[in-house]
């Protein structure tokens, strides 16, 4: 077996989903602390606050409490090495956590057992759904009470459509947890309070035959333990590898993250069957990750993570092959060698400089505005990971400045913002607007607040008649030039150049559409 193989095949690289308040930071650090990667809980939070310190517009992040922001941690567990790309978890920032699923090979969804499924669950399964990703459930904070846990998988099911394979099952809730029993080990881990920092689950027995068990949780509760056992095994589906991984099937795990209980088994279990990096489609063929090239996509673009440099990472996803510090890659969008000087990693204390890198790993690459995002890296090859979505914004605001000197750094900021995906900026090809697209109105609040603490700009937002957008795709140049002279008025180019149709109302659009037929108006530049 080569090295690119067996590097690739030790690799897990997925995200967590959740709808916010479900636990996904709490379950996060506690995977850390199985990982050794840190030390005492509390630590995620902690590198949340040292961030905040180094990029001074994330006050506006801890002012709102939302996260903006998404990060990579990398720990080893258990041989293989785990890759957990964090998602933002402020609903308005959807478009960043729908590209960081095009990264990984697989998911994790939280779940509150009091909550059951919320709204922004259903859209993330939709997301997932796009790429048949597969997904692991985690039902988070059974030290309370909840919904019945029968119901709940029901509802999991009925709800998003999936399968559910409990692997393992409650004892009790709230007050009375004790405990759960994985269905296809057999074992007992009891929950013991208190054991939060520790990284075993404390008491394990064998099987719920343990005569010991019995003193532990009582005649009773194992009495109607071994019933529901017998119903659950009678009503649910026993986990199957290959409906998992075609993401038809979701393993459904209890726990409570914030107890450190059921995390474990969750873990041990994520390592085992979660898929290993898979083949990525491309414009001209199918990578393999045990290629022996290295390929890699950018889906994520972070500016001035330290605003003393004006740097900005581009986050690579390694696709096949292998990275090594400082080596030479070919760009294809720009045609040219880039080299890959001091590129980073993410071992989840800190970031550090990447001596090597595999298939399924994410590199930061230093860069000044020459990578985008939906960027390919190979070593010659010319072709483009395909499946990266900018998507079309639904809400326009034209920046006004109150100083108009500072035309040009406006400019500057709008097109660096945009360059990080969560907004998108236009200029109209026949006025000197320039106008701001943003998918949730904070991006507006978040645009202004960096505008001003980055850039030295004040700027405000005021209300265009921009009521959606659509690139433009024609296969005839005689036809696409005959379209733009008859609709300059309502032609724009977006910050990477590309020509957007910028329609004042959707029955402006629909005209449109309908009288230009051989004209392709696309509601997402897929980044190709
Ligand atoms: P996120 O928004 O999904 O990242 O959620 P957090 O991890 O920040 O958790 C939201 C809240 O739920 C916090 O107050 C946590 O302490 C709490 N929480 C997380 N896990 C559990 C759990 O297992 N039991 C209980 N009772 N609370 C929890």
């Amino acid at each position: 077996m080569s090295d690119v193989s067996r590097q690739a095949l030790r690799r897990r690289t997925f995200a967590i989903i959740s709808h916010p308040d479900a636990g996904k930071t709490t379950l996060t650090e506690k995977l850390l602390l199985f990982g050794g990667a840190i030390q005492m809980a509390g630590s995620v939070k902690g590198r949340k606050a040292a961030r905040h310190a180094t990029s001074d517009w994330m006050k506006l992040e801890q002012e709102r409490g939302i996260s903006v922001t998404s990060s990579v941690m990398q720990f080893p567990y258990d041989g293989r090495i785990v890759n957990l790309l964090d998602t933002p978890g402020h609903a308005d920032f959807g478009e960043d956590t729908y590209r960081v699923l095009t990264a990984v090979d697989s998911a994790l969804m939280v779940i509150d057992v009091a909550k059951g499924v919320e709204e922004r669950t259903i859209k993330l399964m939709e997301v997932c759904r796009m790429r048949d990703t597969p997904i692991m459930t985690f039902i988070n904070k059974l030290d309370r009470e909840g919904k019945d846990p029968i119901e709940l998988l029901d509802e999991v099911e009925t709800v998003l459509g999936i399968q559910c394979a409990p692997v393992t099952w409650p004892i009790g809730m709230g007050k009375r947890l004790k405990g759960v029993v994985h269905l296809i080990s057999g074992e007992v881990h009891l929950y013991e309070q208190g054991r939060n920092f520790t990284r075993q689950d404390s008491t394990i027995f064998a099987s719920i035959d343990d005569p010991l068990l019995e003193a532990r949780i009582g005649a009773d509760m194992l009495s109607d333990l071994r019933d529901e056992l017998e119903l659950v095994q009678g009503a649910s589906h026993s986990f199957d590898l290959d409906a998992y991984h075609a993401g038809r099937q979701t393993p459904v795990f209890f726990g409570s993250a914030v107890n450190n209980f059921g995390v474990q088994p969750l873990l041990d279990f994520f390592v085992k069957h979660a898929p290993p990096p898979q083949p990525r489609e491309t414009t001209e063929r199918a990578v393999m990750p045990d290629e022996a090239k290295l390929t890699g996509f950018v889906f994520k673009i972070q500016a001035n993570m330290d605003p003393q440099h004006r740097d900005r990472v581009a986050f690579m996803r390694v696709c096949s092959g292998r990275f090594e510090a400082g080596m030479k890659a070919f760009h294809v969008r720009s045609g040219k060698e880039m080299k890959l000087a001091n590129a980073l990693t993410f071992m989840a204390s800190d970031r550090e400089i990447a001596v090597e890198a595999w298939p399924g790993d994410v590199i930061g690459i230093h860069n000044h505005g020459t990578i985008s995002i939906g960027d390919t890296f190979t070593e010659g090859e010319r072709f483009s990971f395909t499946g990266i979505p900018n998507f079309a914004p639904e809400l326009f605001r034209r920046a006004r400045l109150r100083d108009p000197l500072k035309l040009k750094q406006l400019q500057k900021g709008l097109e660096q913002l945009s360059e990080e995906g969560a907004t998108q900026f236009f200029r109209p090809l026949m006025s000197n607007d320039l106008i701001l697209g943003a998918v949730g109105v904070l991006q507006f609040d978040v645009a202004a607040y960096r505008l001003k603490a980055e850039y030295g700009v004040d700027a405000i937002f005021e209300p265009v008649g921009v009521a959606t957008t659509r690139w433009i795709h024609c296969d005839s140049e005689k036809k696409l030039e005959e379209f733009r002279e008859k609709n300059a008025a309502n032609l724009g180019i977006d910050a990477a150049g590309e020509l957007v149709y910028l329609a004042p109302s959707r029955v402006n659009l629909q005209l449109a559409q309908e009288r230009w037929p051989d004209v392709r108006f696309a509601a997402t530049r897929e980044t190709a």
